[in-house]
């Protein structure tokens, strides 16, 4: 989008559409060995560290001059908030002026201190408990600390068998206010039984329990949503490969309209959620990008106020 001369800065960001990105910078590695993930206890070499920073950091200095106003929501392949630059940054995004939502997936590993730096009503953290990672009095520590400090927060788990113990006793120890999400395991399939055990911490478990056909259908990501790598290179979400342009070249701006989904099916959060077809703008109404239902969630309300389901589009409530 060019900025008419006329118009400042400040109000062409008003008459811009406003735009949500999906990060994911050269970070591989992480501090966890859950079984279930390709980046146990994956360590990544200095110099992919340092192109880490750097691509944060140019990042940044995209968001801060950009003509929109953003959203972004930092999904590393592994755990970022291990790193000070991401600490760093994403508490500094917080106070742009352009900036709606900063949330970042976690493991919730990292002292939660950093937050102090950062304007709360624009930070969320989705966190997510690994039980076999971590005692369970720390994970929850963390939450009550979290809670405590005012930080906006959900957790959630991956909803294998061997889980369902300490997902329980977890929904039990937290105040109702937190929202328990449960991510289908890969591969796996649900009895009516089984389901109901994880529905019954869930409420919206069904959402997740299968993989949404997808092929041919409305999808918010390429417009109002996009994925963004380290080097720039936007994609519709992070599951389509088409290249859509470059976020620093402003190329990506031309390719941006809706576009019908080309794969056949969606089965993950951060890609279906932006499904036309699902309920979910609604369901998460204020909370799409972190992952808390309308209703919950702790700290302050992002923006100051009233719900905003950044990155829709005119058809959505
Ligand atoms: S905490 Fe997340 S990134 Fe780290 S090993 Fe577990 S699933 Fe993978
Ligand atoms: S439905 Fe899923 S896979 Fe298809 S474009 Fe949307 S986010 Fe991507």
């Amino acid at each position: 989008m060019s900025v008419p001369p006329s118009l400042s800065l400040a109000s062409a960001r008003e008459a811009a559409r406003p735009l949500t990105i999906l990060y994911r910078g050269p970070l591989a590695s992480c501090d966890y060995d859950c079984g279930y993930c390709p980046f146990a206890k994956r360590r990544d070499s200095r110099a992919r560290l340092t192109a880490d920073r750097r691509a944060l950091t140019r990042f940044a200095g995209w968001i801060a001059a950009a003509p929109e106003r953003i959203s972004v929501l930092f999904t590393p392949w592994g755990e970022a908030l291990v790193r000070p630059w991401y600490r760093r940054t994403l508490a500094e995004l917080t106070h742009l002026p352009n900036v709606d939502r900063v949330a970042v997936q976690t493991n919730l590993g990292a002292r939660p201190s950093w937050t102090e730096a950062a304007d709360l009503r624009r930070l969320a953290l989705w966190g997510t408990y690994h039980p076999d990672q971590v005692p369970y009095e720390r994970f929850l520590g963390r939450c009550r600390e979290l809670r405590a400090r005012g930080v906006r927060f959900a957790v959630g788990i991956v909803g294998l068998p061997e889980h369902l113990a300490a997902a329980r006793r977890l929904r039990g120890d937290l105040p109702a206010e937190v929202y328990l999400w449960v991510n289908a395991a890969e591969g796996r399939t649900y009895t009516d039984a089984e389901a109901a055990a994880w529905t019954d911490l869930d409420p919206h478990f069904g959402f997740s329990r299968h993989a949404h056909v997808s092929a041919g259908a409305a999808c918010r990501t390429g417009d109002t949503v996009v994925s963004v790598d380290g080097d720039g290179v936007v994609r519709r979400c992070h599951f389509v490969p088409e290249v859509l342009g470059n976020l620093y070249d402003g190329s990506f701006r031309a390719a941006l309209g809706r576009r019908p989904c080309p794969r056949p099916l969606c089965d993950c959060h951060i890609g279906y959620v932006h499904m036309d077809a699902l309920p979910l703008y609604d369901v998460f109404a204020g909370g799409i990008l972190e992952r808390i239902p309308a209703g919950y969630g702790t700290g302050p309300h992002p923006a100051g106020g009233a719900p905003r389901p950044t990155g829709a589009g005119p058809e959505t409530a």
